[in-house]
């Protein structure tokens, strides 16, 4: 597409774009008495509205039925799970029984790790990217040393070459080829918190099990913005949580992946709750942990059915626009994003900035622009004229372009707010 930095062709764009509906079924925070340019929803998702009806829903069975709304509330609790799994798997490319909601992302990678980490004297290291999300790091090093083992030698993180910012498929590779006798398990994010960059999760899988590893992803910044088939590229196991571009809330609850390979196998060691037990069994309160098949047999505690309304409601708009459609549509804007950014630097010198996200097909809707000393002094401009953006120490600015609710007329309305920064 031909892209043009006027307004008329941002207004056009979105009275062409068959997605935009979805706009008006969000509230869009208010900065100044008008609308924001919310540009972080990889860090927060905005609220659907159609959550307080769902969270009522609820609360009315609570109140009319007690406990009786475990088996006759509108949406049965014991089952609430259920409801979650369709929508979730149709994002992940996933079969249903490889996926569950549950719990929240640390500590589901974290009972994933004790089925999927299993470190031996010969193979105990794990790769990753340098400087993953804080809490994966926290989660994979105290996994180590659950293990016994030595966080220095047995996790090996991979750097970008110098002056570069991302990492190259070949290094990922070359890598997990060298470590090829030692390595237990590949685990990587599916797009870069800090950069936006999308690892080749296929790629990264194959090689991972030529090289007798197994492969596990955080989707935290995945799920929701790009295009994800779990199954059909073979991967282990991944998690994900529903307030990024899942649009659940704060703190809201996680999504689990695990390949049908693993649906029956009792080898695996797993942490085991009484909601893991075989469906038909589970209030029958019998001695002996029997899993239900596939993913749903990680359960642990019963569903947290409020944090649940909201991801179900989420769910049913992103299965109403269909995912393809929206990751479509998230890098268009994207690209629309970065043509702004480009021309605002070709009229106002004052803007030092590099673009530090790959270009596409390594990107989804998330831009990284890396600032220089002026960096703050821009991130509190585009605050003060109604840009919600993210800003990450030392000097980055994090903007993610969402299709369920950002729009042409946004960007080019973020464009000439950046246009108009003077030091
Ligand atoms: C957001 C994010 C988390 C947050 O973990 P919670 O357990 O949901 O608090 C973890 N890892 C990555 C990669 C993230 O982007």
């Amino acid at each position: 597409m031909q892209f043009e930095n006027n307004l008329s062709f941002a207004q056009q764009c979105d009275s062409k774009d068959s997605l935009r509906k979805y706009r008006d079924q969000f509230f869009i925070p208010e900065v100044n008495g008008k609308p924001s340019i919310y540009f972080t929803g990889n860090s927060l998702g905005l609220q659907p509205k159609s959550v307080p009806q769902a969270i009522t829903q609820e609360l009315e069975d609570w109140k009319n039925l007690g406990v009786e709304g475990h088996f006759h509330g509108k949406n049965p609790w014991f089952s609430y799970h259920h409801f979650l799994t369709k929508n979730s798997a149709l994002i992940v490319g996933a079969k249903e029984h490889e996926v569950v909601v549950m719990n929240q992302l640390t500590t589901n990678l974290h009972l994933l790790f004790i089925s999927f980490y299993r470190p031996t004297p010969k193979r105990h290291k794990i790769i990753m990217e340098v400087a993953a999300f804080p809490s994966d790091m926290y989660m994979v090093e105290s996994q180590v040393k659950l293990h016994g083992f030595n966080p220095d030698e047995s996790i090996i993180e991979i750097k970008p070459r110098e002056n570069e910012s991302n990492l190259r498929q070949n290094d990922i590779e070359a890598m997990i080829e060298m470590h090829k006798d030692e390595l237990a398990l590949v685990f990587f994010s599916g797009v870069q918190y800090y950069t936006g960059q999308v690892f080749n999760i296929k790629a990264i899988t194959e090689k991972a099990h030529q090289c007798g590893a197994i492969a596990g992803f955080d989707l935290a910044h995945a799920a929701g913005n790009i295009e994800l088939k779990l199954n059909e590229w073979s991967v282990d196991f991944a998690a994900w949580c529903s307030y990024k571009y899942l649009n659940s809330g704060p703190g809201s609850v996680g999504g689990v992946y695990i390949n049908e390979k693993y649906a029956n196998d009792s080898t695996l060691p797993r942490l085991a709750g009484w909601w893991g037990h075989n469906e038909k069994d589970r209030f029958k309160m019998l001695k002996g942990f029997e899993p239900e098949y596939g993913a749903a047999g990680w359960q642990l505690s019963n569903a947290p059915v409020f944090s649940m309304a909201v991801h179900k409601a989420s769910l049913e708009i992103f299965a109403d626009a269909g995912i393809d459609n929206l990751v479509k549509k998230g890098k268009e804007l994207n690209a629309y994003l970065e043509f702004v950014i480009l021309e605002a630097m070709k009229i106002n010198s004052e803007l030092v900035l590099q673009i530090i996200t790959p270009a596409a097909p390594e990107r989804g809707c998330q831009l990284s622009l890396l600032t220089n000393e002026n960096g703050k002094g821009l991130f509190d401009h585009l605050t003060k004229n109604g840009v919600i953006a993210d800003w990450r120490n030392p000097n980055v600015i994090r903007m993610a372009t969402v299709p369920l609710y950002n729009s042409f007329e946004d960007i080019y309305q973020f464009g000439s707010i950046l246009q108009s920064f003077k030091n």
